[in-house]
């Protein structure tokens, strides 16, 4: 059977084609799924709707008090964008780290979204910066915060018509350190274990707001509110940075994968809590 492929260079003309062709349409950006699922006959779209020639789709931009990533970004743009290693310095790390530069010069953010992989770098650094996904359909546009955007495994809150226009995150509170770890327990170039993404906000050495997302551990990525509550208008100190890691650990449900058995992941998210806040408050420390 022959794939039709179509490459519009609007956005509406491409909602059009996807609402004209319903569940025989597949989106496609940078392809690095897409097309190993083709290969491994994993699926065979009758219909190919490439988002590359939208133009508008590839920027990252500022915009009131938001930065912004079109859909279409190539991930190692992200990672070397100078706004974004300013900016937001853990979104480059983990963008930075994904898969290997052939990976990183082809992949695009919104398709890493989309796909909704649970091994992925840059969720849980989106996800501890509130960051939200800019979705456009057939009845317009809509905004979904990522706390709600992954539903499940390779499973998004995206209707069938529906393309990720932007990933909008909210400029960091004045002062916020952040970091992103990412384990990889098979090889250099491996999808991650385990990913830690931490934001701080210290006033002297004491912390006025932390938050914890972890990646690749669960079906989803998640925050850690009680353990973000832990830190709230306390001194950052080693027993309690012990606390939280031992807290966080507990928190995740993880899974068993090849990366790692569910036991082995939770050691590893406590050791990588714990090295993350250690980074973040030795930042600040005049301890
Ligand atoms: C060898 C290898 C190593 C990798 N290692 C890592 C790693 O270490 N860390 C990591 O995070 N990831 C890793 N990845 C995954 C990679 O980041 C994703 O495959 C990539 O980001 C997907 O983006 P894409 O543009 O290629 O998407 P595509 O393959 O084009 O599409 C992927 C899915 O998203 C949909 N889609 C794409 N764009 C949109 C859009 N704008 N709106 C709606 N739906 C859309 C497609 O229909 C498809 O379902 C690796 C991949 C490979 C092949």
């Amino acid at each position: 059977m022959s794939t039709q492929f179509h490459q519009p260079e609007t956005i509406p003309e491409a909602l059009e084609l996807l609402t004209q062709h319903g569940s025989d349409a597949k989106v496609i950006a940078g392809g690095t799924a897409v097309v190993l699922m083709i290969q491994q006959k994993l699926i065979a779209p009758p219909v190919l709707v490439s988002l590359a020639h939208i133009p508008e789709l590839e920027r990252i931009q500022t915009v009131g008090g938001e930065i912004r990533l079109g859909a279409l970004a190539r991930i190692r743009d992200v990672a070397q964008s100078s706004l974004i290693r300013d900016r937001l310095p853990m979104l480059a790390q983990a963008c930075g780290e994904v898969g290997n530069i052939r990976v990183r010069n082809q992949a695009t953010i919104g398709g890493n979204m989309a796909e909704a992989d649970y091994a992925s770098d840059p969720p849980a650094a989106l996800l501890a910066l509130d960051a939200s996904v800019t979705v456009a359909g057939p009845d317009g546009t809509r905004s979904v915060p990522l706390s709600e955007f992954f539903l499940g495994f390779y499973t998004t809150a995206l209707d069938e018509a529906e393309i990720i226009t932007e990933i909008v995150i909210p400029t960091p509170p004045d002062g916020a350190r952040m970091t992103y770890h990412k384990f990889k327990s098979r090889s250099s170039e491996d999808r991650p274990c385990v990913g830690v993404a931490a934001l701080a906000v210290m006033d002297g050495e004491t912390c006025s707001e932390l938050r914890i997302a972890i990646g690749a551990a669960s079906e989803v990525p998640v925050r850690l509110p009680t353990a973000e509550a832990m830190a709230r208008g306390r001194v950052l100190d080693d027993s309690l940075i012990g606390e939280i890691a031992d807290h966080a650990a507990t928190k995740i449900d993880p899974l068993d994968d090849l990366r790692g058995s569910a036991w082995y992941r939770t050691q590893m998210i406590r050791v990588h809590v714990q090295r993350a806040l250690l980074e973040l408050r030795n930042e600040f420390s005049t301890l």
